[in-house]
């Protein structure tokens, strides 16, 4: 399987490379030439794996200078971090209406389903190339990936990693997780400024000749465990095929019966992987894009315009407050015909002026397939409270919007929905808690205590004791710094 740029469709890569190098030097997003199919064999074979062997067989499909059994030994590794013994199960709540859960990783967020995996696919990939050089992750993070890459890159030979996180804009426990982080090879620093700050200037040192060459003094080579990285996409494709084989496997749906998808959504991750899952034959109704306050995908998909010329909002769905979703262009790239020019175009009306249109024949495309929502802050916390209040069920404020506009959506019967469910509740307690209890504790801690007797749950193992210990990053900078610091932390190292 080879990957093209979706700038310049003439720019071939292997999947090892673009998992290496993060970006294409164009500005473009890698994504496979074509999308490997799923036969009645496979998914016959699919439905009797475990979860690590469903992940191995469907990044097989895509990484093919990997084989089968070296995937496994990854994603056993990998998921093998995860508590309890399902890495993602898939919970029913009410007839037609299920959650899956993908917050059993190390940090409590679905980031974990690709970032324990990203470590073992980058260095495996940097041996097949030959690479001898180090490798610098740099990371722009909404609250969760951050912690997730470091926790995936934390100590692995050859790496390190630096993240920057907005300082205003992160729950305080995933404040919490990310400045007590362990390991010799990691950095973290809050920005002043928003996540879309901290990812533009992430994207603009990647294409940076000048950072390049610096950062080649101290052997250090640049890539990426945000989204755009196609190492990163690739694991979590593989969590809506296994969701469909359960839902098979239960006895949900029959053979071909589609399933309906809401997707939490910021950077458009997430949803791009049910886009390939669906591409590679997995039946999809509709894939409901669900956004917080920072509804510019609702309105692209409403309109076919996407602006961004909006006021960014605080929600208490962190990890969603982003108005520059980077993985949209990969979706634009397939619905205008995997036009590479066109798409180019785009990306730098973005940049320039801070929207573009897409066609009305795009638009009607995307919207057979896609719907869209959005959930402002009451709904959100109404939200929470109604599914606990219901069913007991307790669900932190990303996954209350994809709930909240499930339930907006719901119109036919007997029809089967995935609710895509993003976090643990216990990284959000102080906003959980009051919605499910109407009584605010700011101290998270506290909060946290609270919720657990309050609902007879547990605060997992991996939020415990954070309180106690050691923060080791303090650094706060402006936006303009970040190069400065990357060079400076980076050479540091050499
Ligand atoms: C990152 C994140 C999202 C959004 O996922 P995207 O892939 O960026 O669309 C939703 N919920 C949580 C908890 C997250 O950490």
């Amino acid at each position: 399987m080879k990957y093209i740029s979706t700038r310049d469709v003439n720019r071939v890569v292997s999947g090892a490379q673009a998992i290496v190098e993060g970006i294409a030097p164009d500005g473009g997003l890698y994504v496979p030439a074509s999308f490997p199919a799923l036969f009645q064999e496979d998914w016959n074979k699919l439905r009797e794996m475990e979860y690590t062997e469903r992940a191995a067989y469907v990044l097989s499909l895509y990484l093919d200078e990997f084989s089968y059994d070296e995937l496994l030994g990854f994603a056993k590794e990998a998921y093998g971090r995860f508590y309890g013994d399902d890495p993602c199960p898939l919970v029913k709540v009410d007839e037609g209406q299920f959650f899956l859960e993908l917050w059993h990783g190390p940090t409590c967020a679905f980031k974990d389903m690709a970032l324990t995996m990203l470590p073992h696919l980058l260095t495996a990939s940097k041996k097949k190339l030959g690479e001898q050089g180090k490798t610098l992750i740099l990371t722009a993070t909404s609250g969760d990936t951050g912690k997730a890459a470091m926790e995936g890159f934390r100590d692995v030979d050859g790496t390190g990693i630096i993240v920057f996180y907005p300082s205003d804009g992160v729950s305080d426990m995933q404040r919490r997780q990310m400045v007590t982080q362990e390991g010799k090879n990691v950095c973290v620093c809050a920005i002043h400024g928003n996540f879309d700050d901290a990812q533009s200037a992430v994207k603009r040192i990647f294409t940076s000749k000048e950072a390049a060459e610096k950062l080649a003094e101290g052997g250090w080579k640049l890539s990426s465990a945000n989204s755009i990285n196609w190492g990163r996409l690739a694991p979590q494709i593989a969590y809506y095929i296994s969701a469909y084989c359960d839902l098979l496997n239960a006895g949900e749906i029959e053979e071909g019966d589609k399933a309906d998808f809401v997707v939490p959504t910021g950077n458009f991750g997430d949803i791009l992987a049910a886009y390939y899952a669906m591409r590679m034959g997995m039946p999809a109704g509709k894939l409901i894009c669900a956004s917080n306050s920072n509804r510019v995908l609702t309105d692209f998909f409403q309109t076919g315009k996407y602006d961004t010329h909006r006021k960014f909002v605080e929600t208490i769905s962190p990890s969603m407050d982003i108005i520059i979703s980077s993985n949209l262009e990969r979706l634009l790239f397939e619905y205008s015909g995997r036009d590479g020019k066109l798409t180019a175009a785009r990306m730098d009306e973005l940049k320039k002026d801070g929207v573009y249109t897409v066609s009305e024949k795009e638009l009607s495309a995307m919207r057979e397939l896609f719907d869209c929502g959005c959930c402002d802050e009451e709904e959100t916390k109404r939200t929470i409270s109604y599914y606990f209040d219901e069913y007991g069920y307790l669900i932190d404020p990303h996954t209350a919007v994809a709930a909240g506009v499930y339930n907006d959506h719901k119109e036919e019967e007997g029809k089967v929905c995935v609710i895509v469910s993003t976090a643990n509740p216990y990284k959000f307690p102080a906003d959980v808690l009051e919605a499910a209890d109407g009584r605010r504790e700011d101290d998270p801690y506290k909060a946290a205590k609270d919720l657990s007797e309050l609902t007879a749950t547990e605060i997992p193992e991996p939020l415990k004791g954070l309180d106690q210990r050691a923060v080791r990053f303090t650094a706060v900078i402006d936006k303009s710094e970040i190069d400065e610091f990357v060079l400076k932390e980076a050479l540091s190292r050499a």
